[in-house]
């Protein structure tokens, strides 16, 4: 058996669904090639865009980061990342020092925020407080607070998340299990709205298989275990959900995704107008109330943000 693009005998990579079979260096072009396709059709980037890339250095991340360093090579953007540290200990500082390795590496200029230094507090002080919320609600809303602000600070035009095809899809079930039209209409490859920084999502096409693959190939350094709090994730159980039925319906995912792209336009015209964002009153961050989730949760606590 031989790789359909250059006839090498050293396959690599075998897809399940149809005849695709790759050689390493061939596998490699696939991905970014494919990457970067989903960048162009989507228009996720524009010559010249100051790109924030989330990097914590677990796989994704760092596989985005080495596909968008291709197009700051090429001088199309700059480029910058941030990482959050949450304050998990025994994880966070691991995939940290992944971060700070290639940044470095790549010479990208590197932002890090604490969850203590913004709100006086971290993740794990916030679970052993015996909260009734689980860690992931506050580690998502505290982070996508940072981002924006930060994100805006550094004057960023987008900012890059590397939320894979099994994130997405996991999104979109967790979703319509909640029947939270207000964050189905957000999800895609590039969200915009006047209210947030742009986000976008240049991995969303990739499964997290080949992402995996990817970064061996490569020979790329990531951290590979999970943060220890996903276990308490409802995302979880969609990811166990998906991951069992995938074993029979390997192309499961794409039609997961698909499907959610036909009926996107129909809920967005329906209820885009309903849900609308304010400014918070307490940190001026968008809320879709008086003041924001952060905010929120910051008063739930007891603290407040520095
Ligand atoms: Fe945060 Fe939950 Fe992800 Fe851990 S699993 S990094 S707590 S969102
Ligand atoms: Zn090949
Ligand atoms: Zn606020």
């Amino acid at each position: 058996m031989r790789c359909m693009k250059c006839g090498s005998k050293d396959v690599v990579f075998k897809r399940r669904y149809s005849s695709q079979r790759l050689c390493k260096d061939c596998f490699i072009e696939f991905i970014q090639k494919k990457v970067l396709r989903n960048i162009r059709l989507n228009k996720l980037i524009e010559k010249g865009d100051r790109v924030l890339a989330g990097v914590s250095g677990g796989k994704d991340s760092v596989a985005m980061l080495d596909i968008l360093n291709i197009l700051h090579e090429r001088g199309i953007i700059e480029l910058e990342v941030l990482t959050v540290d949450e304050g998990i200990k025994n994880y966070r500082e691991k995939t940290l020092e992944i971060a700070k390795y290639h940044t470095k590496r790549l010479g990208i200029p590197h932002h890090i925020v604490k969850f203590k230094d913004c709100f006086g507090i971290t993740l794990d002080e916030i679970v052993s407080s015996n909260v009734e919320r689980g860690p992931c609600t506050y580690c998502g809303v505290f982070r996508r607070w940072i981002f924006n602000k930060i994100g805006k600070k550094l004057e960023a035009d987008k900012i890059a998340i590397a939320h894979n095809l099994d994130d997405e899809t996991e999104a979109i079930l967790m979703n319509y299990l909640e029947g939270n039209i207000k964050n189905l209409i957000r999800l895609g490859p590039i969200s915009e709205s006047k209210d947030f920084l742009t986000k976008i999502k240049p991995l969303r096409e990739i499964p997290e298989n080949e992402i995996i693959l990817y970064t061996k190939f490569k020979g790329l350094k990531t951290y590979l275990k999970p943060c220890p709090y996903v276990r308490y994730a409802f995302r979880r159980e969609i990811y166990r959900f998906i991951k069992r039925i995938s074993a029979k319906h390997p192309t499961i995912r794409y039609s997961i995704l698909r499907g959610f792209e036909k009926i996107k336009p129909i809920l967005k015209e329906k209820f885009q107008e309903k849900y609308t964002f304010d400014t918070c009153k307490i940190c001026g961050e968008p809320a879709s109330g008086k003041i924001c989730q952060a905010c929120k949760l910051c008063k739930e606590l007891g603290i407040s943000m520095s």
